[in-house]
Formats: C-alpha cells, structure tokens, sequence
C-alpha cells in the first residue's frame, strides 16, 4: 500500500515534470524557429579554425567531405606541411571533383632557410590565388594559412584582399594557430579550438587515422 501511494505520487509529479519540459521545449521551438527563419542569407562564408588544440585541419576535411557530398568543387592547398601520405590526401585527394595541393618544405625548424620557406610561401600562395579568383572552386581550404601571415612570409593585406574579393558564393575554411585579429575581423565564423591534452605529449607517436 506504502508502496503504490509512493508509485503514484512519483507518477503524478513526473507528469508535471514532463509538462512543465514540454512548455520549455515548446518556448525554446519557437525561438529557434524564429531565428532559423531570421537567418535567410546564403553567400560564401569565411570560415577560420584556430587554436592550440587538435582537430582544426580534420574540420576543414570533415566540410571537404561535405561539399564533395553535394557535388561541389574543392580546392584544397596544405601550406607548410611536405609530407604526401596522409590519408585525407589519398582519400579525398583522389576524389573527381577535388583539386589537392601540398606546397610546404615542412616547418621553419625544419627548413632552417627563411628565403626558401618564402619563396615555397609564394608558390603555394600563387595556387591559392587562382582558386580565389575563380567561381568554379565552390569551397577552398588553405590549410595552415596562418602561420605564412603570422611569419610573415606573405604579405597579409594582399592575402586579406584576395579573400575580401572571392567569388560571393564560395566558401573559404583557413585553418592554423594564432590566427590574426585581421583575419579573424574578416571571417564570418571563427572556431578557437583548446588544447586540454594530446596524447602526443604522453609519448604517443603520430597514429594513422588520427594524426596523419
Ligand atoms: P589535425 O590535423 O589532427 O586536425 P590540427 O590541424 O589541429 O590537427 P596542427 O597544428 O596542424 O593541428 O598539427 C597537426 C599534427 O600535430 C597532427 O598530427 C596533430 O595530432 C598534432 N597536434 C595538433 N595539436 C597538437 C598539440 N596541441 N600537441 C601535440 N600535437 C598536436
Ligand atoms: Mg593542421
């Protein structure tokens, strides 16, 4: 008998629980609705992930493989880094519709030449910059931008000019650390990604599938 009165009394107060939920879910619908309404804008959106943490270049190939799902274009120049094995380049490098370019001799410590890792810069910038200017790329992702700005290795105001004056409908994803207020004035979405732990730092070497 303690028992069923117990029961019940939990079952009446879960019901006004549950329609007390409801009324909020319903309040917070019609605000989401409204802004999801509000929000009727579509243009080439200027996308920067930065930040410590990992994870900033695998967005930009995580929203690779959302455009080659809708058919789109993609143009894709991975500054800084030499090496040509990694799975995102054998994977969705080779993909129809995806343009892929690694332009980097590896990181200035490993380069140790400020005049080579320029020029090298401007080689890969030059790539970019035809992709920039042309409509039919529908998304272009200049992994590692930043670090050519932050060294200055290009010059940033033609690099902000030439992202300002893209094709309207093309999306561009910058990825790298220590993005510029500049560039980060500029974007339209900015993700600061942390950096809580990284396995590297437990002695875990670069894994295939995670890393590379
Ligand atoms: P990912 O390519 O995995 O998305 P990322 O683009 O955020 O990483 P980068 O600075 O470009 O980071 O470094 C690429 C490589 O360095 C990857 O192997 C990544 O796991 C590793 N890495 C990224 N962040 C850290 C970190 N905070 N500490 C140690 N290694 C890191
Ligand atoms: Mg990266």
């Amino acid at each position: 008998m303690a028992d069923s009165q117990f029961n019940s009394g939990r079952t009446a107060g879960e019901a006004s629980g549950n329609a007390r939920h409801a009324a909020r879910m319903a309040r917070k619908k019609a605000l989401i609705d409204a802004a999801i309404d509000a929000a009727s804008d579509e243009r080439g959106l200027l996308i920067v992930v930065t930040g410590n943490g990992k994870g900033k270049s695998t967005a930009a190939f995580g929203m690779v493989a959302r455009a080659l799902g809708h058919g789109m274009k993609v143009g894709v120049v991975q500054f800084i880094k030499s090496r040509t094995d990694t799975g995102e380049e054998a994977f969705l490098g080779t993909q129809p519709g995806v343009e892929w370019h690694v332009t980097g001799d590896g990181f200035t410590w490993d380069t140790q030449n400020r005049e080579q890792d320029i020029a090298t810069a401007g080689r890969g910038w030059a790539i970019a910059a035809r992709m920039l200017a042309d409509p039919a790329y529908q998304l272009v992702v200049l992994d590692e931008l930043t670090y050519l700005l932050s060294y200055g290795y290009l010059d940033s105001d033609s690099v902000l000019d030439a992202l300002a004056q893209r094709p309207p409908m093309q999306h561009v994803v910058v990825t790298g650390r220590a993005a510029s207020a500049a560039l980060v004035e500029l974007a339209d979405t900015v993700s600061v990604i942390a950096d809580e732990k990284h396995a590297f730092r437990a002695g875990v070497k670069a894994q295939p599938g995670i890393d590379l």
